[in-house]
């Protein structure tokens, strides 16, 4: 993984993290890092889940509290507050998916209400986000893609879940609050993407309010976004796209061999890698009509942005052009990304621990793969603590 000189500087990276705290999140990193635990560790929790025994003694203190901001919203605040002493940005982003049930689905809508109603009061949290698979089941939004026959509960599940993004898209409107949809499985997201463009027609007529998010793995992405651009031309919109790689590859791949249809996602990385930068590219050029939200742990990509910022004349802290990470990794992106004054941000999941599993699961299996970002992460507290130990000994002097 290439290394760029900008985000290296580690005294920057982890200033709002104390000596215990940091030790602690290395701690948990070496744990996470070793795939046996990491494949135990799921299946007890599955398992504990299953038989109604209790995790969060262990999740909380441990995972929960290095990827996830709290419960709730006022249980994310403190964070959000230290994160501003340093110029970071946050995103409440309530980890809730596949929900199938009525009750869970309410309890989504309303937490993504009480979201936006919290971005328009709180200058340090620019955007709202949730998930499409928190408001309809992703079983019922494959079969209205794929074209199949719905039965009658099927038709009214789907008008409703039109009807939530609808209430979602519109609030944020109303109150000023740019909104961003995340991407999950291919087998729904053109049907997402479809429901996502109405609204952006409606919706984004001044400035970008309704976000998409393109999953720049997928080999039909970089052909989309063209599409919206043009679309966006005729019909004189602007629109906002989250990009990022794709969290889904393993199981997009297999689903795909299962159901023998080709695999909608590039074969290598670097296919991948040059499909994304090629989607900056293409946006940074088109800025008055497409506001970038470049998603990703990705030094080089990082990178390339600030680049393409400065070629095209758009000032760092212009509202169209944000960068941003998961809570829990890469802090040396965004702390000195932050630092040279960038929009940037930190994506913070919060939920019960039970409704956040799935998302932990994810998170602690892409740091423990071995192309993953866990060595990178382990070698930058690893200097940091170096450093902290030199300063402490040259104050003895
Ligand atoms: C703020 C934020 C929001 C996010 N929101 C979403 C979201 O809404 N939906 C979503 O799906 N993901 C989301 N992600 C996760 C994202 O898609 C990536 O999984 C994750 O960020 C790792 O990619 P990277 O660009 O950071 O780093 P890198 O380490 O450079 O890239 C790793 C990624 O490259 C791709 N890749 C790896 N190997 C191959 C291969 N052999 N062939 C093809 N491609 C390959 C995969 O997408 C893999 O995740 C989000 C990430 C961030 C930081």
């Amino acid at each position: 993984m290439e290394q760029i000189e900008i985000f290296q500087n580690t005294e920057i990276a982890f200033a709002w993290r104390s000596d215990k705290e940091l030790k602690r999140a290395y701690l948990l990193m070496k744990l996470i890092s070793k795939p046996w635990l990491v494949k135990t560790g799921k299946f007890l929790a599955n398992l504990a889940i299953n038989l109604h025994i209790p995790i969060n003694w262990i999740v909380k203190p441990t995972i929960y509290s290095h990827f996830v901001g709290g419960e709730t919203i006022e249980e994310c605040m403190p964070l959000v507050r230290q994160l501003e002493k340093f110029n970071v940005k946050a995103i409440l982003d309530y980890s809730v998916e596949g929900s199938e049930d009525e009750r869970k689905i309410q309890e989504a809508m309303d937490q993504t209400l009480k979201t936006i109603y919290n971005a328009a009061k709180d200058p340090n949290v620019p955007f709202a986000v949730f998930k499409p698979s928190g408001f309809g089941s992703p079983k019922i939004l494959a079969k209205a893609q794929a074209g199949a026959d719905l039965t009658k509960q099927e038709q009214e599940h789907i008008e409703k879940f039109r009807q939530r993004l609808y209430t979602l898209f519109k609030t944020a409107y109303d109150n000023d609050v740019p909104i961003m949809i995340d991407a999950e499985d291919y087998a729904y997201q053109n049907f997402v993407d479809k429901v996502v463009w109405e609204n952006m027609l409606e919706f984004n007529k001044e400035k970008p309010i309704v976000y998409n998010t393109l999953q720049m793995y997928r080999k039909d992405r970089l052909d989309y976004l063209k599409w919206m651009y043009e679309q966006a031309q005729k019909h004189h919109i602007k629109f906002g796209i989250k990009f990022v790689r794709g969290a889904y590859m393993e199981k997009e791949r297999e689903l795909a061999k299962k159901l023998g249809y080709p695999d909608p996602i590039y074969p290598t990385k670097e296919e991948t890698d040059r499909a994304f930068n090629k989607a900056l590219e293409f946006s940074a050029e088109r800025i008055d009509t497409i506001a970038i939200f470049n998603a990703t742990h990705n030094e080089y990509s990082t990178y390339l942005l600030t680049e393409l910022m400065k070629k095209h004349g758009i000032a760092k802290d212009d509202p169209r052009c944000y960068f941003a990470q998961l809570y829990g990794m890469s802090d040396h992106i965004t702390f000195n990304l932050a630092k040279l004054g960038y929009n940037v941000a930190k994506y913070i999941p919060y939920g019960p621990v039970r409704h956040v599993l799935p998302y932990l699961i994810r998170r602690t299996e892409e740091n423990t793969s071995v192309a993953g970002q866990t060595p990178r992460e382990l070698r930058l507290y690893e200097t940091e603590f170096k450093r902290r130990k030199q300063l402490k000994k040259a104050k003895k002097r």
